[in-house]
């Protein structure tokens, strides 16, 4: 069958000449997944015998100053780089050889509850147990994901540590909304025919397995392809390409890719944020427009947690319990929790409610509250990520140096005879930090403007220019405490002068 390329797929990175063969190729994955093991076990290694001073050992300044930094770079260049070399994810390729085919993931879980929730568990445990200043602790962090990874994916038949787990693939899947690259087909006519569905089914099979894709007309297949050993496991988060129409949950392992017998899958280019625009990219749940909109809010709270204000709020909280007697560690536990929970989720479920409330009524138009809170989350992606990205930045570009003395010091401790050079330290000029912080959150704030006028056009047309007022308040609220939050001074965290 001659079948016609779809415009998007003539974008194809998987068509480029090395890089395409490279990707596509059986072992493709592991070029990535290989360095990032060794440097997984590299940290946990320094974190349990290195120095205990957060500044001068691996676990602490690589995870917390650049792996951030380097993330939100990657999606917006490429797209979800690191769950594509995840490290995690090649112990839980091991778990699935070795496992029977167990159950499903429970149903009341296969949604972004759980995913919501070990977000703001990262968050809390980060700020309560000072990770950023515990190489040990960090170490032991990393462990943990290992073992969650393995023993999940050991139990269930599908992948549930990335998709309804793993916080840090929740955090890439949202904003991986802006990557310039998406997992789409050549050719819907192929996939129409196609027996196999190799891309969610996979192509292995233990014994060699023929699949007919067409009969002729004497009854005899014409057209027949083979899966066998050699074949590749299908889409781990139960992605079907020719339904995919966002990056959400896909980890960019390209199996589909190498499981499609009729090479029919394309890594397309396409414009950052196109998902957002369009109404059916999303499943319209509560736990996905909750997701999309309390990241936002959570960016703008872990940004809170590292100024001084934060300190006079957990003082004025802790302090009456103390007076009645509760330990102090327990006292400072609550107060973050209670700053995490009513600025990360209760203020933004109830300040999305009322938006999608007076939203209704200015625009007069009959889509049900859960509809209409659902079709304006997506505008809050950018103006988090520029949140995001303004926080990150900020100890990424003032740390970005400290990798080198700290290695040196590593490599010190092991016996080469080098003498770490403590001078090195990242960009000093605050005024280019708060250059670069300004643009990404004016950047986030002026698409996520667009996103929401965009959305209200196409829900309330005429009335648009009423009913948008809630969503664009509620990112312009967002704008403007972030950049309160950035006006004051931070702790510069893995810094060595401060570490
Ligand atoms: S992407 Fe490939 S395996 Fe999946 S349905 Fe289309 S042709 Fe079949
Ligand atoms: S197999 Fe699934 S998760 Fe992996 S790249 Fe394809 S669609 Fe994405």
């Amino acid at each position: 069958m001659n079948a016609q390329v779809s415009p998007a797929a003539r974008r194809d990175v998987l068509r480029l000449p090395l890089l395409g063969r490279a990707l596509k190729w059986r072992w493709g994955r592991l070029l990535l997944q290989v360095p990032l093991l060794a440097l997984a076990l590299l940290l946990v290694y320094d974190g349990f015998t290195g120095s205990a001073l957060a500044a001068q050992n691996l676990a602490t300044v690589l995870p917390w100053v650049h792996y951030r930094g380097v993330i939100v770079l990657a999606l917006l260049l490429a797209g979800n780089l690191f769950c594509m070399g995840c490290p995690f994810t090649l112990p839980r390729t091991l778990a699935k050889r070795l496992s029977s085919r167990g159950p499903r993931f429970p149903r009341l879980l296969r949604n972004k509850w759980l995913a919501l929730a070990n977000l703001l568990l990262l968050f809390f445990v980060y700020e309560w147990l000072d990770l950023w200043a515990s190489p040990l602790l960090t170490a032991w962090l990393i462990v943990t994901y290992f073992v969650a990874a393995f023993a999940l994916e050991a139990l269930f038949s599908e992948s549930p540590f990335c998709k309804y787990v793993c916080p840090l693939g929740t955090f890439n899947f949202v904003y991986s909304a802006l990557s310039p690259l998406q997992i789409t087909t050549r050719s819907h006519d192929v996939c129409r025919t196609c027996v196999g569905k190799e891309c969610l089914n996979g192509s292995y099979s233990a014994a060699p397995l023929i699949v007919i894709d067409q009969i002729g007309g004497d009854g005899q297949p014409t057209a027949t392809h083979t899966n066998g050993p050699r074949g590749t496991l299908g889409c781990g988060t139960q992605l079907f390409v020719p339904q995919i129409k966002s990056n959400m949950d896909c980890i960019f392992c390209l199996d589909c890719v190498r499981a499609c017998p009729h090479d029919n899958v394309a890594l397309a280019g396409r414009a950052p944020g196109a998902e957002l625009t369009r109404a059916d990219a999303l499943p319209k749940r509560w736990d996905m427009t909750l997701l999309l909109v309390a990241l936002a809010f959570l960016g703008v709270v872990n940004a809170f947690g590292m100024v001084p204000p934060v300190y006079d709020l957990l003082q004025s909280i802790g302090q009456p319990l103390v007076a009645l007697g509760w330990n102090a560690a327990a006292a400072e536990a609550l107060g973050l929790l209670l700053v995490l929970l009513g600025g990360g989720v209760a203020l933004p479920a109830l300040l999305t409610l009322a938006a999608a409330s007076l939203s209704r009524a200015l625009g007069q138009n009959a889509l049900a509250l859960r509809e209409t809170a659902a079709a304006f989350a997506p505008a809050f992606v950018p103006v988090g990520l520029g949140i995001w990205a303004a926080h990150y930045s900020f100890h990424f570009l003032v740390g970005f140096w400290t990798v080198i003395p700290v290695f040196q010091k590593f490599l010190a401790d092991h016996g080469a005879t080098i003498t770490p050079d403590w001078s090195w330290g990242g960009v000093t000029d605050m005024a280019l930090v708060g250059l670069v912080q300004g643009a990404a959150l004016l950047a986030g704030f002026a698409a996520s403007g667009y996103l929401a006028q965009r959305t209200a056009m196409r829900l309330y047309r005429r009335r648009a220019p009423l009913a948008m007022l809630p969503w664009l308040a509620l990112i312009l609220l967002l704008a403007l405490a972030a950049l309160w939050i950035f006006s004051l001074p931070m702790e510069m965290r893995g810094n060595v002068l401060f570490g």
